[in-house]
């Protein structure tokens, strides 16, 4: 009798292990390779999932192996792609079902529409032929274009991809505005020279990719390129998707889940921002897209560009280190100085309105004095002015004047914000931010019944109110995630802003990034202080981040020797840090500063950690259970010199939506040493676990690791 055919199959589920299948090659057509996508019987039912051995014996019985169904019309995986895969299920603790399965999108796990896959991806093609638009040369800067600086960091990035075969981490370190996206796109259209090389290109965020996108569309008219993020439709993502897992697509542009896409002819990658907190997912498999970008570097062997003017104390600290090669832009590439930084000591009355001054608004101002002169003025010098304000909503919370009453949510431990009509729904709301709940506003006190209820505080809606109230005549445009969903697209209001058909733009953070607006000539920050004090060590670093960024905004096109523009920042607290050296341009003395206080403090960069998540209807369920867990890591001697186990703790935001959330931290001064101590946990919480829920209490666990929110 012929040797049976046996393949082992992951799937999507927390199980360490694959299940062996026999393979029918009469039925099947072909024979297996590891990297097919299959559906296989599972249970009662079928489920899709990946070939990762193939061989001809098994433990189990033969006879009992059930037959793989179908295999899906798609080349194998390639292997590169499934080290990757196999790295982050190690490293991030994640069965390697559940790491491989969800980065395959939609269209290729519907294993009864696969037969009809060959005729869409015809259909799709044709409809691209005819859809081709004329190419614009937008933001396009050739080669010749660039400045001296701007050449010799190209030539700098041209030795290390010339090189071939080596694995090189460049650090792109440059100021707002200073070239560098010119710099990598005139580097990775030499890398596309060679007409097989697929370049990998990392965003931030989808808000920022359509400008970005049509800037790379101009630099490569002859070369496909796909783009991948969350916000495309799945059929879109699934052909984007199978374009690049077949070398068919030379670009790819994409959000953190491109980073897992499989590229069997990945030449270099780009990570853009790459400080950016969004390159993190933050559930299912909660790993750093950065991260494994630099990992999936070294192990195909090519250069990875991580560009930033901000770049993340680890990836700074590299490069001062010698590990990472460091290039620098230090002037502006289109010659105007970085905008003058103002700090406003909101404590200091001489910067408050006073009784009689000119132009006192009726109202209470939500901003000072000094700031509104400012706008006045950016205004009559015909610029436009953007305010920060990192909240969305009207104000973030409700109160009674007579009692005690706060607009608290009753299923998390959080409060309500409210929204004006118009906002959320045709009247006044109060939603819930953290689980989405939404109520009419009280037309009394629930508790006392008092009529009178009050807002505490400011959000963007509030902020835009108010300006609208000082400056009539002036355009006022809110944007936030509320605005972009319920009116236009973010893409539409940003739109908006170019074509200058506003006067002043008011918004959270997401008009903060990227967007390379041409008449911004003041930006005003309005609660930097909520963020400067935080339990969370990595609060500062963002805020500094954050506002070297929005402040980049500013003052753009000022041709040489022009201002740059001005950023006004609200503040208690003006001889801080993060403002101190905000107000020089100093980021590496920023970046220093931190590195000696986290030195200090043992914090990473300077050690690593991980945090054992806890999930219960019952806190105290959620707290003992990580109780139990250190105690067992302490009976079992796991708690070696280097490694601290901390006592586990409510989250900050401790109840959503019902569920009360708790938290161990561990760290340690090696990463081989918390690797090790967390696969023991995994173990440990496995045997007792059915899934991720604890068989005797029903406590959610997950291991994060890495952690970027503590
Ligand atoms: P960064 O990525 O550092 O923010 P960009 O590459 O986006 O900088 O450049 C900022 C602006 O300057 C863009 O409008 C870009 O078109 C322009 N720019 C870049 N390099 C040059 C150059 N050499 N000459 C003129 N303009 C340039
Ligand atoms: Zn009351
Ligand atoms: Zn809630």
């Amino acid at each position: 009798m012929p040797l049976p055919t046996v393949v082992q199959v992951v799937v999507d589920k927390p199980l360490s292990q694959g299940f062996d299948y026999l393979w029918d090659l009469e039925k099947l057509g072909l024979p297996p390779e590891i990297g097919h996508i299959v559906e296989v019987p599972f249970g009662r039912s079928s489920l899709v999932g990946m070939v990762i051995k193939v061989s001809t014996h098994s433990d189990f019985e033969i006879d009992k192996l059930k037959t793989v169904t179908q295999v899906a019309p798609l080349v194998p995986i390639d292997p590169a792609a499934l080290r990757l895969m196999n790295f982050a299920s190690q490293y991030y603790i994640h069965a390697l079902g559940e790491t491989i399965i969800p980065t395959i999108p939609q269209m290729w796990k519907k294993a009864l529409d696969w037969e009809k896959i060959p005729k869409k991806l015809v259909a799709a093609e044709e409809k691209k032929k005819k859809t081709i638009s004329e190419l614009n040369s937008e933001g396009l800067i050739g080669e010749d274009d660039l400045n001296e600086e701007q050449k010799s960091a190209l030539a700098k990035l041209r030795n290390y991809s010339s090189k071939g075969k080596e694995f090189k981490a460049i650090l792109l370190q440059g100021q707002t505005g200073s070239g560098k996206t010119a710099v990598f796109l005139n580097w990775l259209s030499e890398v596309l020279k060679s007409s097989t090389s697929q370049v990998l290109l990392l965003v931030p965020e989808i808000n920022l990719t359509p400008q970005l996108e049509r800037r790379v569309r101009a630099y490569f008219p002859e070369k496909k390129m796909v783009v991948l993020h969350s916000g495309i439709t799945e059929k879109e993502r699934g052909i984007a998707w199978y374009e690049a897992v077949t070398g068919k697509a030379q670009i790819v542009l994409g959000t953190r889940l491109a980073a897992l896409a499989p590229l069997p002819n990945l030449s270099a990658i780009v990570v853009d921002e790459e400080h950016d907190a969004s390159y993190k997912q933050q559930d299912g498999i909660r790993y750093s897209a950065r991260d494994l970008a630099i990992w999936r570097a070294h192990d195909v062997k090519i250069p990875i560009l991580l560009s930033s003017a901000t770049p993340s104390l680890e990836t700074w600290l590299a490069a001062k280190a010698g590990r990472y090669e460091y290039i620098r832009l230090d002037q502006r590439a289109q010659g105007a100085h970085l905008p003058k930084v103002h700090l406003i000591n909101t404590r200091d009355l001489r910067n408050q309105y006073s009784p009689g001054d000119s132009g006192k608004p009726k109202e209470k101002s939500p901003i000072t004095k000094t700031l509104a002169y400012a706008i006045s003025q950016n205004f009559r010098d015909k610029k436009q002015s953007l305010i920060l304000i990192n909240r969305r909503g009207y104000a973030p919370v409700l109160s009674c004047g007579a009692c005690t009453w706060l607009s608290k949510c009753q299923q998390c431990s959080s409060y309500m914000v409210m929204h004006r009509a118009g906002a959320l729904g045709k009247r006044p709301v109060l939603s819930c931010h953290h689980c989405g709940l939404v109520k009419a506003i009280p037309s009394h006190c629930p508790n006392c019944g008092n009529a009178d209820l009050k807002t505490l505080g400011q959000g963007t809606q509030k902020i835009e109110d108010a300006i609208e109230g000082m400056w009539p005549d002036q355009r006022v445009l809110r944007v936030d995630t509320d605005s972009s969903r319920s009116s236009k697209g973010a893409e539409e209001l940003f739109q908006e802003i170019h074509e200058g058909k506003v006067d002043i733009v008011v918004g959270t953070q997401m008009i903060a990034k990227g967007h390379d607006y041409q008449n911004i000539g003041l930006v005003g920050v309005l609660d930097a202080d909520g963020r400067l004090f935080s339990q969370d060590f990595r609060a500062a670093e963002r805020l500094f981040a954050q506002l070297v960024q929005v402040a980049g905004r500013a003052g753009r096109s000022g041709k040489d020797g022009q201002a740059g523009g001005d950023i006004y920042i609200e503040t208690q607290y003006p001889e801080s840090a993060v403002f101190q050296y905000l107000l020089r341009h100093d980021v590496d003395g920023f970046l220093s500063h931190t590195a000696k206080e986290r030195e200090e403090a043992g914090l990473p960069p300077f050690s690593y950690q991980a945090l054992i998540h806890a999930e219960s209807k019952s806190l105290d369920k959620a707290i003992q259970f990580l109780s139990t867990l250190k105690g067992h890591l302490k009976s079992n001697g796991l708690i070696k010199t280097g490694l601290r186990v901390y006592d586990p703790v409510p989250k900050a935001v401790m109840r959503v939506a019902g569920t009360e959330r708790a938290q161990l931290v561990i760290e340690s001064d090696s990463r081989k040493q918390l690797q090790e101590v967390l696969e023991a946990i995994d173990t440990e919480l496995r045997e007792n676990s059915q899934g991720r829920i604890s068989k005797e209490t029903r406590v959610r666990w997950l291991i994060e690791r890495d952690p970027i929110n503590i």
